[in-house]
Parts: structure tokens; sequence; C-alpha cells
């Protein structure tokens, strides 16, 4: 999507600190952190949130969470970490290309805010 903050992003056209990248996601460091460590984790193929997904999009959005596993174990984030998929106004969602937040290294409170 040529106007997408994340499209463009996977493009190189706005520059971003990149953790990982295969043929089928890229992540790479927020801009805003909310943890010492949190990466966002995107697929290639633009999808405009998980209410847009349809079951063609179902190994894309498994394998962002097995990115994020992998990413966790790199980064040793053994004592847990926080994976978050905001959709929608009530979950604050402001990009609107699919991402999956990835939140370590230190102690996270249940209920979110
Ligand atoms: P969400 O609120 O779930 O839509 O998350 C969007 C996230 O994108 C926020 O945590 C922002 O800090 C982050 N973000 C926005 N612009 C950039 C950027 N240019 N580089 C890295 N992260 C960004
Ligand atoms: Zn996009």
């Amino acid at each position: 999507m040529a106007d997408c903050l994340f499209c463009r992003i996977i493009r190189g056209e706005i520059p971003s600190k990149k953790v990982y990248e295969d043929d089928r996601v890229y992540a790479f460091e927020d801009i805003n952190p909310q943890a010492p460590t949190h990466f966002l984790i995107i697929p290639k193929e633009h999808i405009s949130g998980l209410d847009e997904a349809t079951a063609s999009h179902a190994e894309i959005i498994g394998y962002l969470n097995l990115a994020a596993a992998k990413l966790a174990e790199q980064r040793n984030l053994k004592n847990g970490y926080r994976t978050v998929l905001n959709v929608g106004p009530d979950a604050g969602q402001s990009v609107f290309h699919i991402h999956l937040h990835l939140l370590g290294g230190r102690h996270m409170a249940w209920p979110p805010g």
C-alpha cells in the first residue's frame, strides 16, 4: 500500500531499527518503547488489522507469533514477555497495518491498561 507507514518502513522509505527480517515478516524497534524490549513484528503483506484478516491469513498470523517467540529467545527474555495485537479504537490501534507488539524486560501488570 503506497501510503501505509509500515509498508513504507518495509520498503526502506522510512528509517527503522531492524531486528529481524525474512521473506514473510519484518521486525523493528518501536519508536516509543513501553518496555526495555519493545519490538513490532509485521507481515510484508499488507493486512490492515486482525478484524480484516481472513482464513487465508491464518498462516502468516501464526508466523508473526513464532517470530516473536524466536526474538524473545534471542533477546534472552527468560523471565517472560508479552505479545499484544491492538485492534480498533478501543484498543488504541493507531497504525492500520497489522503488527504484533513484543514487550519484555520488566514485570507487566494484568489486567492491562
Ligand atoms: P498500535 O497503537 O498498536 O497501532 O501501535 C503502533 C505502534 O507503532 C506504536 O507503539 C508506535 O510507537 C509505533 N510507531 C509508530 N510510528 C513508528 C515508526 N516510524 N517507527 C517505529 N515505531 C513506530
Ligand atoms: Zn501496510
